[in-house]
């Protein structure tokens, strides 16, 4: 009753508008502030390329969940691009599914593995930061190490994938983030084999192609140079 007598007084004063108006701004304000609190927190911590698409080749970023076993945390600097083939032949064992297996094992009890990108004939899955480091080279967290200082590079070798595809999209993938980093093709693009001595990517180096490649992506990481020298021009 009290209440609403004072309610009833202010009407009749002609201060409810004024003071509906400040509720008003009042929340708005409020959302205003939310909002932007929420923009700092979401804003990502890591610098990441951001890939979406290469060309027609979809990206998809499902990273591992920060905190994991798998995932260290960074930031570091990032020097190499460090290729491997999966070993994989089975039917189906491509980037989707390897992405299905590093996110099982993020947390596993030992023999922890990451890496930062999967490339089959049809996609590319993107799994850490790649300023984040990770668990692929065999060398530990040694200084100017493979795992330290590379972005993990997983060409799938299912027997039901083209090959040749994935060995294009992989080109594509590396030109790009070489380009992204600012590094050089001769210096940055490393074999695990160069890190710990172990065969891989063992379809490559077996064929003797890992040279072949190289060039394909140097070729191509200089195209995108070009281009982006006549776009800077142009602009
Ligand atoms: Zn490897």
């Amino acid at each position: 009753m009290h209440i609403a007598g004072f309610l009833l007084k202010q009407r009749a004063g002609g201060r409810a508008p004024r003071r509906l108006l400040a509720v008003f701004l009042l929340i708005a304000v409020s959302f205003a502030a939310g909002m932007w609190t929420r923009g700092v927190i979401d804003r990502p911590l890591y610098a990441d390329a951001g890939l979406t698409y290469i060309e027609d080749i979809p990206v998809t970023t499902d990273f591992l969940p920060e905190g994991s076993r798998a995932r260290p945390g960074g930031p570091r600097e990032i020097q190499y691009l460090v290729i491997h083939e999966t070993d994989n032949y089975s039917v189906g064992a491509d980037a989707a599914a390897h992405n299905s297996f590093v996110h099982q094992n993020a947390n596993a009890a030992s023999d922890v593995v990451s890496w930062h990108y999967t490339v089959d004939d049809h996609e590319i899955y993107h799994h850490l930061p790649d300023d984040e480091p990770a668990y692929h080279a065999g060398d530990q967290m040694q200084k100017d190490g493979g795992n330290a200082n590379g972005i993990g590079i997983e060409l799938c070798v299912n027997e039901d994938g083209n090959y040749e595809q994935t060995l294009i999209n992989a080109e594509r993938l590396c030109a790009r983030l070489l380009i992204e980093y600012d590094l050089k093709p001769a210096k940055a693009l490393k074999k695990h084999q160069d890190f710990s001595g172990k065969v891989c990517p063992a379809k490559l180096i077996g064929s003797d192609r890992w040279d072949a490649f190289c060039a394909g992506v140097t070729e191509r990481y200089e195209a995108l140079k070009a281009a982006d020298e006549n776009a800077s021009t142009a602009g």
